[in-house]
């Protein structure tokens, strides 16, 4: 199997794209020479056939991150060294972020604009944040000892981090993973979904360029099964870092305590919801709510799953949001107005129809949508839809469905609104609109929610601290928690004059 194969983009004709697996800085074929293949998710065609990495792969990028971290990275180099690599290619993909716009949007069916505008320009700010804060973040002194002792604490690297990520942001999720893995000093193994290897691929020939050096930042594509629970359970991994379903992420979790105890941090699913009250702006909630929920077509562990309304503007609020529903750009991923793309598989869009479909069963009104999108020929699209009139003990209700897909009830009182919102398994994000400041005050105390917006919905920025409350998640991405997540504290006792009697 070769190593590199060609693909025909449209803004980019024919291109040489890596599809195999990338060690110490070296591609290579998959040890056990087996192959899987991507779709694209707006034609239905088969795309690309990848590397599927085996445990031995996984073994072999372990050696190389292990010897890494122990000479060229790690405590080996200083922070502000690091910094300048994050740097650097944080300056190449902002050069070649039309190409990656357009690889990202045909491996993973967003639309190109979103791509370059959103995906990439996100992580390039995440690469720079965590550039400007290696150099940054460093211990203490506790001098709480006399003049005998001092103690101070070292921030030291975890060590070797595999990171394995979903298919929703390709891009964006390597960037939350490697940015504050390699200013701390880690070095990593990274496992890309097998839906959406393409960019992280790509991102490797740009780490090299950037002169990050070998054996820091390896990726072996492949399957949850086998590549990512090799890397799970690998005996000389010293953290794992995970986004994507609860399923997998209590599957990790097993095998990470069953194998060596190594840390794990997990960004899991959501159930997210906004509480609009009589008092908001109907017009701006119901806008706010339709880009939570219908951004990346609705494929996004944030994303505004329930709307939960006050009963006197309720039917206003639901005419509002079916306006924004159907005024929606969808279309294809390479045409620039687009900014709703098709699902990411057929199995993703068979799973949302059957949510819909359940839905209508227990009850639900159907406001808008339901269907796939007409001009779908074989690809993946499903309509903004709305279900209305819901009840805490529908499954669309309390369930991640990970797609274009809004439940929505009215309530009375806060007490009912809260009872609502915190009802479910999930505590990632939820927000409230209301034009009462002490109201959104108490009720953001009040939800179990890792993120809380108020009168505005699903901003995040690098610097801003990202994860969840319940089954969400364990651990923070973002922010200087991020960072923290991927080094270790060590409490030094440091001795000047001190002597000891013994036996005491
Ligand atoms: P998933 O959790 O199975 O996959 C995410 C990543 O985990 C992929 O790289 C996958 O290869 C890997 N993986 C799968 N099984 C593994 C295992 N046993 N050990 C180690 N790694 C493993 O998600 P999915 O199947 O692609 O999607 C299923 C559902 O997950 C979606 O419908 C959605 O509800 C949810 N999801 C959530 C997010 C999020 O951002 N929170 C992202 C993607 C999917």
């Amino acid at each position: 199997m070769s190593t590199h194969a060609e693909l025909q983009v449209p803004s980019l004709g024919k291109v040489t794209v890596p599809v195999g697996i990338f060690i110490n800085n070296e591609w290579s074929p998959s040890s056990f020479k087996e192959t899987f293949a991507t779709i694209n998710p707006a034609t239905g065609e088969k795309q690309l056939d990848f590397a599927h990495g085996s445990a031995a792969d996984v073994d072999r990028a372990v050696k190389a991150a292990r010897k890494a971290f122990k000479t060229t990275w790690g405590n080996n180099i200083a922070a502000t060294e690091r910094a300048a690599a994050l740097n650097k290619l944080a300056d190449l993909m902002e050069r070649d972020s039309d190409k990656l716009a357009a690889l990202e949007s045909i491996n993973s069916g967003k639309g190109v604009r979103i791509a370059r505008d959103a995906d990439v320009a996100d992580s390039v700010a995440c690469l720079r944040y965590y550039a400007g804060l290696a150099d940054k973040f460093f211990g203490q002194t506790i001098p709480h000892f006399g003049k005998e002792k001092f103690v101070y604490t070292l921030h030291q690297p975890i060590g070797v981090c595999g990171q394995i990520i979903p298919w929703n942001y390709p891009l964006l999720m390597w960037a939350w993973k490697v940015a504050p893995a390699l200013a701390a000093g880690c070095c990593v193994v990274m496992k890309p979904s097998e839906l959406t290897p393409l960019t992280a691929l790509v991102l490797c020939d740009l780490a090299k360029e950037a002169g990050i050096p070998a054996g820091v930042i390896n990726t072996v594509p492949g399957l949850g099964a086998t590549t990512g629970d090799a890397i799970s359970r690998h005996m000389d991994i010293d953290k794992v870092a995970f986004t994507g379903s609860v399923v997998t992420g209590r599957r990790i979790s097993i095998a990470a305590a069953e194998s060596n105890l190594k840390k794990v941090t997990l960004e899991l699913g959501g159930k997210s919801p906004m509480l609009v009250f009589d008092s908001a702006d109907v017009e701006e909630a119901a806008a706010w709510t339709a880009m939570g929920i219908w951004f990346n077509s609705g494929q996004d562990c944030c994303a505004s799953s329930r709307v939960y309304v006050q009963e006197g503007i309720y039917d206003k609020f639901l005419a509002a949001l079916k306006k924004k529903a159907e005024t929606v750009a969808i279309g294809q991923p390479h045409d620039e107005a687009t900014s709703f793309g098709p699902l990411i598989s057929a199995g993703q869009r068979d799973k949302v129809l059957g949510y819909i479909e359940t839905g209508k069963k227990e009850g639900a009104r159907v406001v808008t949508g339901g269907q796939k999108w007409p001009k779908s020929g074989g690809g993946f699209w499903i309509e903004p839809t709305i279900l209305a009139d819901t009840t805490l003990d529908m499954k669309v209700v309390q369930e991640e469905i990970f797609g274009p897909v809004i439940v929505a009830a009215k309530f009375k009182t806060e007490e009912e609104a809260l009872e609502l919102a915190n009802t479910t398994s999930y505590g990632l994000a939820a927000a409230v609109f209301t034009n009462d400041a002490r109201q959104a005050t108490r009720i953001t105390a009040a939800l179990d929610a890792g993120t809380v917006w108020q009168n505005q919905y699903a901003l995040l920025h690098a610097g801003v601290p990202f994860g969840g409350f319940k089954q969400s998640g364990i651990g923070r991405e973002l922010g200087t928690y991020g960072l923290e997540a991927y080094t270790q504290v060590k409490a030094v006792h440091q001795n000047l004059t001190q002597t000891v009697e013994w036996p005491i």
